[in-house]
C-alpha cells in the first residue's frame, strides 16, 4: 500500500463543495448537472458521509427530471429524455432513498423501446439521429434502466421488454480484433471504459461470453494504476473501468491491487478529490471514478469505504433499493 495517507475529510469536503455549487434552479440548461450530482452524492456515500436528512430539495429536483416519455432528462427544461441522465437520476434518487411511488416503471421501459434503433443499440433520446452516439455505454446506462423497469412489474400488467437479442448481438459486434470493446461497431481500437460498459451491460442482460481474451486484454492495460488503451498513460478512471470489468468476468484476483491502490492514492489532491493523474486537478468525474475503484481494492476496509457492486456501479443496498 502507497505511503499517501487518505484524505477522508478533504475528499468529503470536495464533494460537498461540488454539490454547493450545484443551483438546483429550474432554469438551469446543463444536462451534466445530474451526472455530477450523482458523481458527488456517490462519493458522499462511500465514504459514508452522506447526509440524507437535507435530501428534499435534491429529491424533487430529480423527480423534476422526469420526461413525459418516461426517461429522465439531464435539466427541468422540457424535452425528451436522454438514457445516461436516466441512469444517473435513478442511481442518485437510489442513494437519496427517495421514496419511488412516482417512479413510472412502464414509462422507463417505453423510453427504453422508443430508443433502441433496429440493429440493438440505443439513441441517447427517442428519435434522435446519428447512429454515432448509439454505443455501448448508452447500451449500458439502457441495461441498468431495464433493470430497474422489470423489478417493478407494471402497473398490474406485464411489461413489454426491449429486444434483448438484438441489444446482446450488438455489444458482440462491438468486440474488436483485440478481444476487448470499442465504442461501436467498425471503431478498430478497443478501450477501457467502452469494454466496462459492454462487459456490465451483457452481464445484466444475462451473461458475458468470455474465452479469455477479454481477460487479458484488461489485465495487460496495468501499468501501476490503469491505461485507457495500448500505449497511454495511467489515469484513474481506468481503474474503475478495468477493475470493474474484471469483477463482473469474476477475475477481479487477477489486479496487482497494491500498485493499483497505490496510484490512486498518489493522484489526491491536496484540496480533496482527485485528479486523472497525480499532480492533475481535481474533477467529480475521476474523483468519484478514483474512490469507487479503491472500493473494488483489498484496501477498501482500511480505508473506511462502502463495498460497491461493479456492475451496477453502485452500493449493493442501493442496487437492492431500485429493485424492492
Ligand atoms: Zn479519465
Amino acid at each position: 500500500m502507497s505511503q499517501s495517507t487518505f484524505k477522508r475529510n478533504a475528499h468529503i469536503a470536495y464533494f460537498k463543495r461540488c454539490l454547493a455549487v450545484l443551483p438546483q434552479a429550474a432554469e438551469e440548461h446543463d444536462v451534466n448537472r445530474v451526472t455530477i450530482a450523482f458523481f458527488s452524492l456517490a462519493g458522499l456515500e462511500l465514504l459514508g458521509a452522506l447526509d440524507r436528512t437535507a435530501r428534499d430539495g435534491w429529491i424533487e429536483w430529480l423527480w423534476s427530471l422526469q420526461a413525459a416519455d418516461g426517461g429522465f432528462r439531464g435539466s427541468p427544461i422540457p424535452g425528451p429524455g436522454h438514457i445516461p441522465s436516466t441512469y444517473t437520476a435513478l442511481c442518485s434518487l437510489a442513494l437519496l432513498r427517495a421514496p419511488l411511488d412516482r417512479l413510472d416503471r412502464s414509462g422507463l421501459m417505453r423510453f427504453l423501446r422508443a430508443c433502441q434503433a433496429e440493429d440493438g443499440s440505443f439513441a441517447p433520446s427517442p428519435g434522435m439521429p446519428g447512429a454515432f452516439q448509439n454505443d455501448t455505454r448508452m447500451s449500458y446506462c439502457a441495461a441498468v434502466t431495464r433493470a430497474v423497469a422489470l423489478r417493478g412489474g407494471g402497473s398490474g400488467g406485464r411489461i413489454e421488454d426491449i429486444d434483448v437479442d438484438a441489444a446482446r448481438a450488438f455489444l458482440g459486434r462491438c468486440r474488436t480484433w483485440e478481444g476487448a470493446y470499442a465504442s461501436r461497431p467498425g471503431v478498430v481500437e478497443a478501450q477501457g471504459g467502452t469494454t466496462y460498459c459492454a462487459v456490465a451491460a451483457l452481464s445484466l442482460f444475462g451473461r458475458v461470453e468470455e474465452n479469455g481474451e477479454t481477460t487479458r486484454w484488461i489485465v495487460q492495460r496495468q501499468l501501476g494504476g490503469f491505461q485507457g488503451r495500448p500505449g497511454k498513460l495511467e489515469d484513474v478512471c481506468y481503474s474503475f473501468w478495468c477493475c470493474g470489468a474484471l469483477a463482473a468476468l469474476d477475475r477481479a484476483a487477477l489486479v496487482n491491487s497494491p500498485a493499483n491502490t497505490s496510484f490512486l492514492l498518489d493522484a489526491q489532491s491536496p484540496i480533496g478529490g482527485f485528479g486523472k493523474a497525480p499532480t492533475d486537478f481535481p474533477d467529480p468525474f475521476h474523483s468519484y471514478l478514483a474512490l469507487a475503484a479503491l472500493a473494488l481494492t483489498p484496501a477498501r476496509e482500511e480505508l473506511g469505504l462502502k463495498a460497491i457492486d461493479a456492475v451496477w456501479n453502485l452500493p449493493p443496498d442501493a442496487r437492492d433499493y431500485l429493485l424492492s
